[in-house]
């Protein structure tokens, strides 16, 4: 026998039994989007590879190591989207989107990142994300933030999440910034490991990020981006964090967030828990004013976030927060014996879902005897079995036998089908 072909590492299969959660899950962010009136984009899975080395920036963990990047056939570089922000700012300029107007967008799906599998680290994960554009001020800094923590409480995940902030002020402040930064680590080179003094020339803010223990008194010690903000993105901070108290969100300002990407500007955040293990961010985001310039545009502001879809499941099966009517099997299944009574059952099944809209009903296919289908319709998890037999074709009746609770099996005539299945529902 040949040998059997298995999934690429890291990436997974969503099985049925856990379509439902996600199914739940989406819903609820595209019922939340609508609410606040933001529109989906939805762009292609492959990009230029030039897009995200642009974006991104060409030292961060991503670019340099991370990317599923190929040569299609042509020639052309390419590259399989490592996230989402690159890719909707490229079709929002391609289309006019960000001309003379503001935009709510948000997106999801698979994104791609050659990493290290574990627990809530994967190869192919899903985002939702929300970009917006065009709005410079502090007020929608505050409505991503608190369109993300509404759908924690929508999802009972509100009291299990911290949400955590920064400034990384102006473009100009944060050079000057980084210059000090270096000299305080290049007095303290001796305790800096290897990748840290990798990015002490590259990306010396992204040391501040280290989880190395060794490292933690000489970063507890190093000189705080928030202290080297600029009065307007003081400002704009402190109007950020007035809004959040009046909206009676808690947050915990950390000077050492600074986020892996580049384009970052001012506001930078994230939604952590201590459920997951060390894979503990499950939302980040933050202000990226820089971008649709770095990318050919008129400078327009933007604010945005992602959240990893993976770790938010993986939370509520961690904290038992999956709603109950997610498992639901169907309501009714429908048994047939006999080759007549298989052709009524098929069309018998078209009406009642023409009489009931909301009516889910599972067709039994593929013959068999009344203990085997009956055993299957239980399997199901559906409410009732409607058992359509050869009795049952000759007299038009219909039985209807209670799966789930201590009821007499009924046998119903078959115009009255509907209005019981009806009354069942109710
Ligand atoms: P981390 O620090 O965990 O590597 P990140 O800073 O690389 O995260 P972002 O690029 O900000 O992550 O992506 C936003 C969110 O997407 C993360 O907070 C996380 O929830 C999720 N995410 C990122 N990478 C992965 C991955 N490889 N597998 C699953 N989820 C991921
Ligand atoms: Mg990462």
């Amino acid at each position: 026998m040949s040998k059997k072909i298995q999934a690429i590492r890291g990436m997974n299969d969503l099985l049925p039994e856990q379509s439902p959660l996600w199914q739940y899950f989406e819903h609820q962010v595209e019922a939340l989007m609508q609410r606040y009136g933001y529109r989906e984009i939805r762009t292609p899975i492959l990009e230029q590879t030039a897009l995200f080395a642009r974006s991104i920036g060409e030292v961060t963990d991503i670019v340099e190591k991370e990317m599923y990047t190929f040569e299609d056939r042509n020639g052309d570089s390419l590259t399989l989207r490592p996230e989402g922000t690159a890719a909707c700012v490229r079709a929002a300029m391609e289309h006019g989107l960000l001309h003379n107007q503001t935009q709510r967008l948000w997106y999801q799906g698979p994104m791609f990142r050659h990493e290290r599998p574990q627990k809530g680290r994967y190869r192919q994960f899903h985002q939702v994300g929300v970009e917006t554009f065009g709005m410079e001020g502090p007020d929608i800094d505050a409505e991503v933030i608190l369109l993300s923590a509404r759908l924690w409480k929508q999802l009972g995940l509100y009291e299990h999440v911290t949400l955590e902030l920064n400034s990384l002020g102006s473009l100009e402040a944060r050079q000057a910034y980084r210059d000090t930064l270096v000299a305080y680590f290049e007095q303290h080179r001796d305790v800096l490991d290897e990748d840290s003094l990798r990015r002490l020339s590259s990306n010396p803010l992204r040391i501040l990020d280290s989880k190395n223990a060794d490292m933690a008194e000489m970063l507890a010690g190093a000189p705080q981006l928030l202290d080297h903000l600029d009065a307007e993105s003081r400002e704009h901070f402190e109007q950020l964090t007035s809004r959040l108290d009046a909206a009676g969100i808690a947050y915990r300002i950390n000077p050492r967030l600074v986020r892996g990407l580049d384009y970052y500007s001012r506001t930078v955040f994230e939604w952590t828990t201590t459920a997951l293990g060390s894979q503990g961010t499950v939302c980040a985001g933050g202000r990226y004013d820089g971008l649709v310039e770095q990318l050919g545009g008129k400078p327009i502001p933007a604010v945005g976030f992602a959240m990893g879809v993976e770790r938010l499941i993986l939370l509520l099966e961690t904290l038992d927060l999956i709603p109950e009517d997610s498992q639901r099997g169907p309501d009714a299944y429908l048994l047939a014996m006999g080759e007549r009574a298989e052709r009524e059952a098929l069309l018998l099944g078209e009406t009642l879902r023409d009489a009931l809209p909301t009516l889910s009903l599972q067709l039994h296919c593929g013959g068999g005897g009344f203990k085997s289908q009956i055993k299957k319709a239980d399997r199901s998890g559906a409410r009732v079995a409607l058992i359509l037999g050869e009795d049952e074709v000759d007299q038009g009746t219909v039985g209807v036998k209670f799966l789930r609770e201590e009821r007499e099996q009924e046998t119903l005539a078959r115009n009255d089908i509907s209005k019981a299945l009806a009354d069942l529902l109710a």
